[in-house]
């Protein structure tokens, strides 16, 4: 597994580009320098490269979304097993039922993946909304299954619940504010059956990191300890409290301390058996999600994977229940980000550089008519070396802000405000090169790193493709497709096609944390030079918006095939969105735009302005670029 371009290994592409940590057996690369999927984790090696060659030949444009089927199925498979196993191994009484929380990704190919899959686990699924449980309805048609359901329940969401349980499904309606209860029973007025219902409630426990405000006292869900016991008194009044089956709290999406977990399985466990204890029949613990994934090496990183969060679930309700001689309870999760998280990429092709054109060399021959200024940062250029690199930059900086000033002050003319930058970027160009391999440099030359790196212009709309990127400041995998068997040479930040300045990627994973900018190899622009963003399937794929109007992206759905020669087959292509879908979903008419365009040109041919034949081509192009993908092709 090595090869010797540069004196490089795969394995130090591994290190610097972090695949290992987040890849967790899913994603390697090769000993040709190519990523490679390995669903099956390290069996079988599919070449991204190779899939990307396939779409490409079927006409498919970059950017696109890939999506690996088997490595959703792959962990849907090792959720409900290793419960199973570890559940075994406590001699745990109860059983696992777990369920997929379709918000984390909706797209009907993932759901009825994941419940396929889990099917003979009995796997559910969970809806947060009212089109999402009209979605669940459809989707899980396993009697088994629990169907649970979270988010604000109006009295048609209630309606649709107890229709649910009417054909036969195992719905359970989670309580997560007070008043829905009254509205629950008022529609079961009357009615023979009831949904099972389940309880939700605010733990004291909290999480850390971004998402940290799901729990404690002043969480948007969840009932405090004190609605909770009017809560029960209500169902045994009501002669209700037979149907209440289900405990859940949820400590928040991605917890970074398996601390936190603990906690929280600790004080929902202590909720558990003291509800028991006040009468209430309840079967089945559901511990929410939370689960993290491993996006990025920082503090922001679990400290715990799958294996771990489910021992620690399995042993701690099992001890408490013991000692409080109560039956075990069934366990439910809503794992979500954990599930879906590493089976899609974002596939981009970088197209160009953002970074204006290498400054020219100035005379830097000293001049006794020079201005000050120019004669000041000439001396700065002369004077540089490795001992003063530092002061020389300082002053560097100062000139050119001064430079600035007399600029407008109307006291130098445009030229030599040109000639003093140029010479200004010549000594930062110097700096960086005569500190390239100093590892500890002052913050001021690292920022200046950062500034001067390759700013490379990739396809496609963080907005779309990397919501929590921008909003949350959320670090992803980002790595070359390609090549990684050679050393890569220079370093860059990542800038997306929409007009919005912040529309970039400038943090990355390192092998020593996060850093600015990510290494790259030398390539034309034109040669084909691919980058994938890793971790997108959980969140990231549905979220996105329409940021200046770029839709969703053309997929390609991937399968394992040991038998044919590279692996794998293209199951499915969905293209994305044309412009003229999008502009239909922000209200414009793709017809009557074009009618438009066609009678203005009418009137410039009837004008003379315009020759009939050109007319007709400029119509149709017009009529074409609407048909056309909304990214660069
Ligand atoms: C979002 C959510 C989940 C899924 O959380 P993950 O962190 O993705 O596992 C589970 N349950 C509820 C109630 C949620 O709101």
């Amino acid at each position: 597994m090595s090869s010797n371009k540069n004196n490089w290994k795969v394995e130090d592409s591994d290190h610097l580009y972090q695949v290992s940590r987040w890849g967790e057996g899913y994603f390697a690369i090769n000993n040709k320098g190519e990523l490679v999927v390995t669903p099956e984790k390290n069996e079988h090696q599919i070449s991204l490269n190779a899939i990307i060659e396939e779409a490409q030949k079927d006409r498919l444009s970059l950017p696109f979304v890939i999506r690996f089927h088997d490595v959703l199925r792959s962990q849907v498979v090792k959720l409900n097993k290793t419960f199973k196993k570890v559940m075994e191994q406590a001699k745990y009484q109860g059983d696992y039922f777990g369920v997929y929380p379709i918000k984390v990704n909706q797209l009907r190919e993932v759901v009825e993946e994941i419940v396929d899959a889990g099917s003979e686990f009995n796997y559910g699924l969970e809806a947060g909304s009212k089109t999402e449980l009209l979605t669940v309805l459809a989707q899980n048609t396993n009697e088994k299954s629990l169907t649970i359901l979270n988010g604000y329940k109006d009295k048609e969401y209630l309606e649709l619940a107890l229709l649910g349980t009417k054909i036969g499904r195992n719905m359970v309606v989670v309580i997560e504010k007070y008043s829905e209860i009254l509205n629950l029973l008022e529609v079961v007025e009357g009615e023979e059956q009831c949904p099972m219902i389940g309880v939700r409630v605010k733990l004291n426990s909290k999480s850390s990191g971004k998402w940290a405000e799901s729990s404690g006292d002043f969480a948007k869900f969840g009932l405090t300890v004190s609605e909770l016991v009017d809560f029960i008194d209500l169902l045994k009044r009501e002669n209700k409290l037979q149907y209440l089956k289900l405990f859940h709290f949820h400590a928040g999406s991605q917890i970074p301390d398996i601390k936190t977990i603990k906690e929280c399985i600790t004080e929902g466990a202590r909720f558990y058996t003291e509800l028991i204890k006040l009468g209430a029949p309840l079967e089945y613990f559901d511990a929410g999600g939370g689960v993290g994934i491993n996006y990025e090496s920082s503090a922001y990183s679990i400290n715990y994977n799958l294996d771990n969060y489910i021992e620690d679930v399995v042993y701690i309700i099992r001890d408490i229940c013991d000692e409080k001689k109560i039956k075990h309870p069934s366990i439910v999760t809503e794992t979500g980000r954990a599930i879906a998280a590493q089976h899609s990429c974002v596939v981009t092709n970088v197209f160009g550089s953002a970074k204006p054109k290498p400054p020219k060399m100035e005379n830097i021959e000293r001049n006794p008519d020079d201005h000050l200024l120019l004669k000041k940062m000439k001396d700065c250029y002369l004077e540089l070396n490795f001992s003063n690199y530092l002061d020389v930059y300082n002053d560097a900086c100062l000139y050119k802000e001064e430079t600035l000033s007399a600029f407008k002050l109307g006291v130098l003319d445009l030229r030599q405000r040109v000639v003093i930058e140029n010479l200004y970027w010549n000594v930062c160009q110097q700096i960086l090169t005569m500190t390239e391999n100093t590892e500890d440099v002052h913050p001021e030359i690292e920022q200046l790193r950062t500034n001067m790196a390759d700013k490379l212009l990739c396809n496609f709309s963080l907005f779309q493709s990397a919501p929590d990127s921008w909003a949350i400041g959320q670090v992803l995998p980002v790595v070359p497709i390609t090549r990684l068997d050679e050393r890569p040479t220079h370093e860059c930040t990542l800038a997306d096609i929409t007009c919005d300045s912040d529309g970039k990627i400038s943090e990355f994973s390192g092998p020593d944390g996060l850093k600015k900018t990510m290494p790259i190899h030398k390539f034309e622009y034109g040669e084909d030079y691919n980058i994938g963003l890793f971790l997108t399937g959980a969140y990231q794929d549905t979220m996105g918006d329409m940021h200046n109007l770029f839709g969703r992206l053309n997929e390609v759905h991937v399968y394992i095939d040991k038998d044919d020669p590279k692996g794998f087959y293209i199951e499915e292509v969905i293209f994305g969105n044309s412009a003229a879908q999008v502009l239909e979903i922000m209200q414009y008419s793709p017809f009557e735009m074009a009618r438009k365009i066609k009678s203005t040109v009418d009137k410039k041919i009837k004008e003379g302005k315009i020759k009939p034949r050109e007319g007709i081509k400029l119509v149709d192009y017009f009529e074409n670029s609407l048909k056309g993908y909304t990214y660069l092709e």
